[in-house]
C-alpha cells in the first residue's frame, strides 16, 4: 500500500507546499484524504487524471483541508465522469456539500447548456463515526477521533492493507486516542506545528504573538510532542506534515528525534512515504 503526500502545507500560502492532502493506493484502489489547495494539480502530477479522481475522506472541515473540494467536484464532472463522487466525512459534511453544490449550481447549468444528455454532478456523502468505515480493494479504513477543539468531531484515519498500515493524524493536539489507534503502524503521518514560526499582525484576532502561540498549542502538536506520540504508538516510521512556511526541516526533525528513536521524515509534496 502506497502513501503519497500530495500537499504538506498549512493555511498560509506556500509555493513549496500545497494544502493538506494525501493519496493512499493499493493496486487500482485509491483513497484521497483531504482536499487542500492545489490538490487537483497534485493528483495529476501523481498520474491520476481528473476522470479518475478518487473518493474523498475528510478529516475535518477547516478550510485548509476542504478548500479545493469544489474544484475536484466540478472538474471531475466537466471532463465527463458521471459516476457519483463518494465523500466521507464528519457530521456536517452533507450540509457543507449541499452549500457547495448550491454555489456551483449556476456554473453547472451554464455548462449543461452546451452538453447533450448530461445530468448534474452527483455526490454520495457518508457521515462517519469512530470505527471501521469501509473495506475496499483489500484496504480496511478506520476513523478515530482526535482533539482539535473547537472543531468537533475531527478525525484521523488508519489504512490497513497489502501487509502495511498507514495512519494520518488529521489536525490534532497530542491525542491519547491517536496513540491507541495507531499502535504499531508502519507509517504515522502526523501534523506538526512549529508554533514559534507563526506570523502575527495587529488585529489578527490575538492581542499578542504569545497569546496566539498559546492558543495554537490547544489544538495543534509541536514537533517534540509529535516525537513522543510516535514513540508511544510504537510507529515504525514518522512523517511530519501540515508544516508552516517558515519551519526548517532540520529543526523539525531534530525536535521530533529527541523523543523518538525511529526514522523521522520531514514530508515534502509528492513524496512517497
Ligand atoms: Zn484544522
Ligand atoms: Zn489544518
Amino acid at each position: 500500500m502506497r502513501a503519497l503526500l500530495l500537499g504538506t502545507g498549512s493555511p498560509p500560502p506556500n509555493p513549496e507546499r500545497r494544502g493538506p492532502a494525501t493519496l493512499i493506493e493499493l493496486g487500482p484502489e485509491r483513497f484521497l484524504v483531504d482536499a487542500g489547495s492545489g490538490v487537483g494539480h497534485q493528483l495529476v502530477r501523481a498520474g491520476v487524471r481528473a476522470y479518475d479522481w478518487p473518493r474523498l475522506l475528510i478529516t475535518h472541515h477547516h478550510s485548509d483541508h476542504t478548500i479545493d473540494l469544489g474544484h475536484l467536484l466540478i472538474t471531475r464532472w466537466i471532463v465527463g465522469q458521471n459516476a457519483p463522487w463518494e465523500i466521507w466525512g464528519p457530521a456536517g459534511t452533507r450540509k457543507q456539500v449541499e452549500r457547495l453544490l448550491d454555489y456551483l449550481a449556476w456554473d453547472i447549468d451554464v455548462r449543461r447548456a452546451h452538453m447533450h444528455d448530461r445530468r448534474p454532478p452527483e455526490v454520495c456523502v457518508t457521515e462517519i463515526e469512530e470505527g471501521k468505515i469501509m473495506e475496499a480493494g483489500g484496504v480496511r479504513v478506520s476513523a478515530f477521533l482526535v482533539e482539535h477543539d473547537p472543531v468537533r468531531p475531527a478525525f484521523g484515519f488508519r489504512f490497513d492493507g497489502g501487509g502495511r498500515s498507514v495512519v494520518i493524524s488529521g489536525d490534532t493536539r497530542p491525542s491519547e486516542n491517536l496513540v491507541r489507534r495507531s499502535q504499531g503502524a508502519d507509517c504515522l503521518i502526523h501534523e506538526c506545528c512549529d508554533m514559534s514560526r507563526t506570523g502575527w499582525v495587529p488585529g489578527c484576532g490575538w492581542p499578542t504573538l504569545e497569546e496566539k502561540i498559546r492558543d495554537l498549542q490547544s489544538y495543534h502538536t509541536p514537533p517534540g510532542e509529535v516525537g513522543r506520540i510516535a514513540a508511544e504508538a510504537r510507529a515504525r516510521k514518522l512523517v511530519l506534515s501540515h508544516l508552516m512556511p517558515a519551519s526548517t526541516a532540520e529543526e523539525l526533525s531534530g525536535a521530533a528525534s529527541a523523543r523518538y528513536a525511529g526514522p523521522v521524515i520531514v514530508g515534502a509534496d509528492l513524496m512517497e512515504v
